[in-house]
């Protein structure tokens, strides 16, 4: 059965992909490494990814913000190189982008091939990659590449964030654009936690919150209505230092919005969304 976006809130998703424990060790708190994702994404928590983000609010909150930026810039393909359980590969093909779309976890890709038949009946195109070596194992040049939902944060080390931004930048054409987001972990560093959960994190019973956060690690804690939790290690990327990578890596423009807007103050937008132009 195939259903359209306004009955995405009803309709969850499907059939668990597999059952499979996080796996954090003695101490979490040491958990510091870029691999550790895939052990993160895992069983009960790829179940439940799609109540932490309501797909109907999030397209509500989200508007027509990226599909706006990508139609502005004459975007036809786009690589959606976190896919996660595919919300955006489905929004963009729905808007009619040709989209491929990449994740490093096969359980992800799974429930995301699986919301793209339930949801419009699309067929997605995905490839199971890691950022770090993409151009390995995905092909073709794009008009634009996706990276959303606070995804690079699971970057831990500068050599692996440059690697992934060295990638995507060379998997763009001559004129592509990248299209990345992260926290405001600035904000949470320098003033403590208070996201208002309106962006991303919308399901109303769900809560994320950090369980420890230092420079070099904001891990946090999602606790579901049937009092399951799981936790995800990340590094706390600070917006300027993103920027930054992005210049150094050599994107030529790059514009940072605040939870959708061009103008914020530093500690208000719960999130940070870096739209940078190749050239
Ligand atoms: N974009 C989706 C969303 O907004 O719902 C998923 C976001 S989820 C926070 C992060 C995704 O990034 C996960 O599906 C994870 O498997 C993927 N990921 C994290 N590190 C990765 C890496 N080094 N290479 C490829 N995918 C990675």
């Amino acid at each position: 059965m195939t259903k359209s976006v306004d009955d995405l809130a009803e309709g969850k998703t499907s059939e668990p992909v597999h059952q499979e424990a996080q796996t954090f060790g003695d101490n979490p708190l040491e958990v510091r490494d870029t691999d550790h994702y895939t052990q993160e994404y895992v069983g009960g928590f790829v179940d439940k990814w799609d109540d932490l983000i309501d797909w109907k609010k999030r397209y509500e909150s989200e508007g027509q913000f990226f599909v706006d930026q990508l139609k502005a810039r004459g975007v036809e393909s786009v690589l959606d190189v976190a896919t996660g359980t595919g919300f955006h590969s489905v929004r963009l093909l729905e808007e009619g982008f040709e989209t491929v779309s990449a994740d490093g976890s096969p359980q992800m890709l799974a429930q995301a091939f699986t919301n793209g038949l339930t949801y419009g009946g699309h067929i997605l195109r995905v490839v199971n990659a890691d950022w770090r070596w993409l151009n390995r194992d995905v092909h073709g040049e794009y008009d634009a590449i996706i990276c959303l939902g606070n995804s690079f944060t699971h970057l831990f080390s500068e050599r692996d964030r440059r690697k992934a931004l060295a990638e995507f930048y060379a998997m763009l054409k001559h004129d592509g654009v990248l299209i990345i987001d992260q926290r405001n972990y600035d904000s949470i560093l320098d003033n403590g936690f208070s996201s208002k959960h309106t962006y991303y994190y919308a399901g109303e019973d769900v809560s994320a919150e950090p369980d420890h956060v230092d420079e070099g690690l904001a891990r946090f804690k999602y606790t579901f209505p049937d009092k399951s939790e799981y936790y995800l290690n990340m590094y706390p990327l600070r917006k300027n230092y993103m920027r930054r990578l992005l210049r150094e890596v050599g994107f030529q423009r790059i514009d940072t919005y605040g939870d959708f807007q061009e103008t914020y103050g530093d500690s208000e937008p719960d999130f940070f969304i870096h739209v940078a132009e190749k050239s």
